[in-house]
């Protein structure tokens, strides 16, 4: 297998940009949280040279032509700048259908999808998707509301709570949260992580993986 490592792509609003030998797709622009160290926020759209300010959602047919050969990737990740399960429906069509190519599919998110749609979609992802990154980024409800200014009550608890209800359908979970953000305790957020039973990374701001 041939890994393609940090090639620009040709799509002229980078549906799908090029990182670590993965292959992300850019599925949306919009977001559930108003996150104050978000790129956009700050009017910055460019990941590592990659513009990903989309001037309209890529459908089905274009995502897939964008990422093209999947077996030429390491992963194939859901991850913009954007929640991609505000997508859900296009987002599991795409996954499955990049599954039968042979993909390894991963899903980084916010966690709130459940909150969103007012139900567990978490079933959905079973024979789907491979692995779950879900950002925490706090370790208490005041420190997530502080900097990921969810619109939505009990936030923090949603998240944790779609983990918990993740791990019977996605057999590699891990919760990140962004070191080096002041009052972050990082080692309570890797602990919050450990007594769900998923992994853990420390992420360094503005790093995409
Ligand atoms: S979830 Fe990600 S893309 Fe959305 S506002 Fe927060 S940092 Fe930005």
């Amino acid at each position: 297998m041939a890994y393609v490592i940090n090639s620009i792509q040709p799509d002229t609003q980078n549906i799908t940009y090029v990182l670590h030998g993965n292959c992300y797709i850019n599925m949306t622009n919009r977001c559930t949280l108003r996150c104050t160290f978000c790129p956009k926020f700050n009017k910055q759209w460019d990941v590592k040279g990659y513009a990903l300010r989309l001037d309209s959602e890529p459908d089905i047919q274009q995502v897939l032509a964008a990422v093209n050969d999947p077996t030429a990737y390491k992963e194939i990740v859901f991850c913009g700048l954007g929640e991609p399960t505000l997508r859900l429906d296009e987002m599991l069509i795409i996954a499955r259908q990049l599954k039968l190519q042979g993909a390894k599919i991963r899903i980084n998110t916010d966690g709130l999808a459940n909150s969103i749609y007012g139900k567990d979609i978490t079933p959905l992802f079973n024979g789907c998707v491979d692995s779950l990154s879900v950002s925490l980024n706090a370790h208490n409800t005041q420190i997530y509301e502080k900097y990921c200014r969810p619109p939505i009550d009990n936030a923090f608890h949603s998240v944790l709570e779609f983990v918990r209800a993740s791990r019977e359908y996605v057999a590699d979970i891990t919760v990140t949260a962004i070191d080096g953000l002041d009052e972050v305790d990082i080692s309570a957020c890797e602990d919050i992580a450990f007594g769900l039973g998923v992994k853990f990374r420390a992420r360094v701001l503005d790093e995409v993986g």
